[in-house]
């Protein structure tokens, strides 16, 4: 194993017992862990398509979000199946012999075979296909060739229906966290950059992945396909540079204390990232500020931005921020927002009610003049953890993926975890 500024590499075996216990779906050791992707939510309804098509259901009562610490084993507690779907499908009802996906039990209730757009809807908490109840609040798809298409976007895995009384119909990608990062990858970084960037990457993106999985406190799904986690539109996305890079590197994770890393990253940092408590409140050991020589290729190391005083103040009321309207916003010596002179709010909060695109940056002044609020940042996304831009600076000067990922945090160890 070679060792690099930063980061020690070594190989383990079983990195998992220590977390094991605390995921709702436990992956045994040494196996690849499943990942649960928020696809889309909050839909009334929704379409998937895909060929030879078989639904399975949870043993979950509809109404029943979350999985349990620990899942009952066999097929006790099976709602009513009447009302299960008759038209369209063929209803097989084998035996209910329950399906083990990832350590839940599911049962088989219907196929259709050939090629087919099942249309999914919701009767209070109980999810409908083609119009006919399922029984179920909660359900699972798979497709022959392991493809679905969901909302123009063509997943690997299956697809997970559940029925939320808050939040509708929620769809959740299943899939091995390794194809999983084949697809998300060309969705966070260009497939054109550098082999080392990619795999600097690829490795970021794994250990944030598996730190959600475990810690995440997420409901039925670990981790969003959007800014909020990690942008991922299926496998339209994979190239042969990112599927080398996630294989390069299969298994490996940034640990700390024995744990997967929170391993934040963003575009760019604009010449310096940040420490992760000036920005998101908590102090992490790996995650302090560092600076960045690498990243000066961004389109926004630097920008400005103006945004109308009102509109600001609407978005910020909007997200409980304020109450009244807003007569000036100004930034104070801890780099808080303070608004109104008195009231003070940290910059990502700011960024958040008014939109990531309004504010590209967490690092900026901001002044009011004249109705208007004119911001002065620099670098593209929160700042915490890696630089992408500076990921690929670094990787264009002939660093690999290792000392890319020691750089930007510190502290913390590259392991193999499976
Ligand atoms: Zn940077």
């Amino acid at each position: 194993m070679r060792h690099e500024a930063g980061v020690t590499s070594r190989l383990i075996s079983v990195a998992i017992p220590a977390i094991l216990a605390s995921g709702p779906s436990d992956a045994r050791a040494g196996e690849t862990p499943e990942m649960m992707i928020k696809v889309g939510g909050g839909f009334a309804a929704a379409a998937l398509s895909g060929q030879d098509f078989k639904v399975f259901a949870s043993e979950l009562k509809p109404g029943e979000e979350c999985l349990s610490e620990s899942p009952s084993a066999g097929d006790g507690g099976l709602p009513d199946l009447e009302g299960l779907i008759e038209s369209g499908g063929k209803d097989v009802r084998d035996g209910a012999k329950p399906a083990d996906f990832n350590g839940e039990k599911f049962v088989r209730i219907s196929s259709f075979p050939g090629r087919h757009t099942l249309k999914f809807g919701l009767k209070k908490s109980v999810i409908t296909i083609n119009g006919e109840g399922s029984g179920y609040g909660h359900l699972i798809l798979e497709a022959a060739g392991g493809s679905i298409t969901f909302d123009k976007r063509t997943f690997r895995g299956r697809m997970e229906l559940v029925a939320s009384a808050r939040d509708g119909l929620a769809v959740v990608n299943r899939i091995p966290i390794e194809d999983y990062l084949k697809g998300m990858l060309g969705s966070e970084m260009s497939h054109s950059w550098p082999l080392a960037a990619l795999k600097a990457q690829a490795v970021a993106a794994r250990s944030y992945a598996v730190h959600q999985r475990y810690f995440g406190g997420k409901c039925h799904y670990h981790v969003e396909s959007s800014v909020i986690d990690q942008v991922y539109t299926g496998l339209q996305k994979e190239e042969i540079s990112t599927i080398q890079a996630v294989a390069d590197t299969a298994g490996e994770v940034l640990s700390y204390g024995g744990e997967p890393a929170l391993a934040l990253f963003h575009s760019c940092c604009g010449g310096q990232t940040r420490d992760i408590a000036e920005v998101f409140g908590k102090p992490v050991p790996y995650l302090k500020g560092r600076k960045c020589g690498f990243d000066s290729a961004c389109p926004l190391f630097r920008w400005k931005r103006t945004v109308p005083l009102e509109k600001l103040g609407d978005a910020l009321k909007k997200a409980g921020l304020l109450s009244g309207a807003l007569d000036s916003v100004s930034i104070d010596e801890r780099g808080r927002a303070v608004l109104n002179g008195s009231r003070k709010i940290r910059t990502d909060q700011l960024r958040r009610a008014v939109g990531y695109n309004a504010i590209p940056g967490g690092w900026f002044t901001v002044s009011s003049e004249v109705g208007q609020a004119v911001f002065s940042g620099r670098g593209s996304g929160h700042g915490v953890g890696m630089c992408q831009y500076g990921a690929k600076g670094m990787a264009e000067a002939g660093w690999d993926y290792r000392k890319i990922l020691g750089y930007y945090f510190s502290g913390a160890e590259l392991i193999r975890m499976y």
